[in-house]
């Protein structure tokens, strides 16, 4: 265990200077408490979970103190925003205060959102409200619980500042971390700004922190952009498979790691749907939950372009020409595992299809209906409109089931109980808008084990009412 005051910084991207990050202050919230906090987040540091009962947890992460170590800086970076470039973005609302190094070795960034302005928050007041901060918080943990690479979020604290939206609102920030906070968007920045030496750089010190086995490749620039890609197919597999829609993926929102990053008005979906789309201001659909995996092909595309220095254009192509096949088998593994199918087997994918047909026709809750697969709930055609065609659906599904007796353990640790609807995050959100932190805490810990029954969380586990149905989450947060 460590001292909180004695974390080791090894500021590494700090080091880099001026032409990639700006050094800037944290401004404080005024009287702060401490909202939620990840007791397995803390681990990463080597934080014992009582060591965020002291004054000096809730200081040190709503910017009322620093360590001697951190150098706190704000990063530059651009990016294609709902496909238009934007050629100057970067951390408007959130520093890097430093990177700790942990008994185990590992680099963690610190990135204190809702920090205060920087020289890229352009209009906005550098602020983060609770709603969105705890939206955030809720979302990393639940999808590092699922297995689904994600940013971590150690805690969030709220003060008393008040903060302008539609509404007066309160302050809050989160501390999030990560292995590194480089976004597509960083390389698009030096790319499209001419700055060849210091994007040399950013590649170099990406291959050199972030992907070290690319070193020893022949052409290590090339192999970066083939695990870079093999990882954002691998991340948006799991994203389809879980139900999961992103709702702003931006290219200064995707991580160099393959990570989830950068939670905006997501949304796990409710009734199966593959039109759905859950951010409010996105009126053309263009980041709907069908076209998450079109998306992120075209964001490699980008980061691609921003590559062409280091590696020739038909290699590249060739690369990209394999993110759907790639998408795609990732994918698959993941729903045979959902459903329990044995192998593999040609007819799969038109086995799924016609199973997320029938939900989507029949409006299926669409982790509870897998779950009630998983289990073998005799009830399970009841939920479809069609329920002949279900039942012959069913019995081409029991003949591609694994029969042995650990079947349905295996199938139960893969199919959600416990999801982050909209709807349970909104009640949360509420009573910690009243002051309560109870329910917040809650959620949090049983989405922990999402995959496990837990006494007295019968109510986590329900869909959602007819007002949690169709929430509209937007941008302003
Ligand atoms: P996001 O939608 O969170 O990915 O943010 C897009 C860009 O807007 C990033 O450069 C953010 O830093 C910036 N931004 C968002 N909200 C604020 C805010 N309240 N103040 C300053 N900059 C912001
Ligand atoms: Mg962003």
């Amino acid at each position: 265990m460590k001292a909180l005051t004695e974390l080791t910084f090894d500021n590494r991207f700090a080091q880099l200077g001026d032409t990639f990050s700006s050094a800037v202050i944290p401004q404080p919230l005024h009287n702060p408490r401490l909202v939620v906090v990840s007791q397995s987040a803390m681990a990463l540091l080597d934080l014992h979970p009582d060591q965020a009962e002291t004054n000096l947890f809730t200081e040190l992460f709503a910017g009322q103190k620093i360590w001697s170590d951190a150098e706190p800086r704000a990063m530059v970076y651009s990016g294609h925003q709902f496909g238009h470039y934007n050629p100057q973005l970067g951390d408007g609302r959130g520093l890097l205060l430093g990177e700790v190094v942990n008994s185990r070795g590992e680099h963690w960034d610190l990135h204190l959102k809702g920090a205060g302005s920087t020289p890229y928050s352009r209009m906005g007041d550098g602020r983060a409200v609770l709603r969105s901060s705890i939206r955030e918080f809720l979302a990393s943990e639940a999808l590092h619980a699922l297995g689904i690479p994600s940013s971590r979020a150690l805690c969030v604290t709220l003060g008393d500042n008040p903060v302008y939206r539609e509404t007066e609102e309160r302050a809050a920030m989160l501390l999030r971390l990560a292995p590194s906070h480089i976004r597509f968007g960083h390389f698009e920045f030096f790319y499209y700004t001419n700055q060849s030496d210091a994007l040399r750089q950013l590649v170099d010190f990406t291959l050199d922190n972030c992907y070290p086995e690319c070193r020893s490749e022949p052409e290590p620039e090339h192999a970066l952009f083939r695990n870079v890609l093999e990882r954002t197919a691998e991340l948006i597999a799991g994203w389809q498979a879980y139900g999961f829609c992103h709702g702003v993926m931006n290219t200064d929102n995707m991580s160099i790691l393959g990570i989830t990053f950068d939670f905006g008005p997501y949304a796990f979906l409710d009734d199966y749907d593959a039109r759905h789309v859950c951010n409010h201001s996105d009126h053309e659909g263009r980041y709907a939950f069908h076209r998450q995996p079109a998306i992120a092909h075209w964001n490699l595309a980008c980061l691609a372009q921003a590559l062409t220095p280091f590696v020739s254009v038909d290699n590249l192509k060739q690369e990209l020409a394999q993110f759907m096949p790639r998408f795609q088998s990732h994918y698959l593994k993941l729903m045979r595992a959902r459903l329990g199918w044995a192998g593999t087997q040609p007819e799969d994918e038109g086995l799924l299809e016609q199973l997320l047909q029938a939900m989507q026709t029949s409006a299926c809750d669409y982790n509870q209906t897998l779950r009630a697969l998983a289990e073998d709930d005799p009830g399970v055609r009841d939920r479809f409109i069609d329920r002949q065609a279900m039942d012959n659906w069913l019995i081409l599904h029991r003949q591609r089931q694994t029969l042995d007796p650990s079947a349905l353990a295996q199938r139960q640790s893969c199919n959600p109980l416990y999801i982050l609807r909209n709807y349970l995050a909104q009640q949360a959100i509420s009573a910690a808008e009243q002051g309560d932190f109870g329910p917040v805490q809650r959620l949090h810990e049983v989405l922990q084990r999402p995959c496990q029954e837990q006494a007295d969380a019968s109510q986590f586990a329900a869909p959602p009412p007819d007002w949690g149905k169709h929430l509209e989450i937007s941008c302003s947060s």
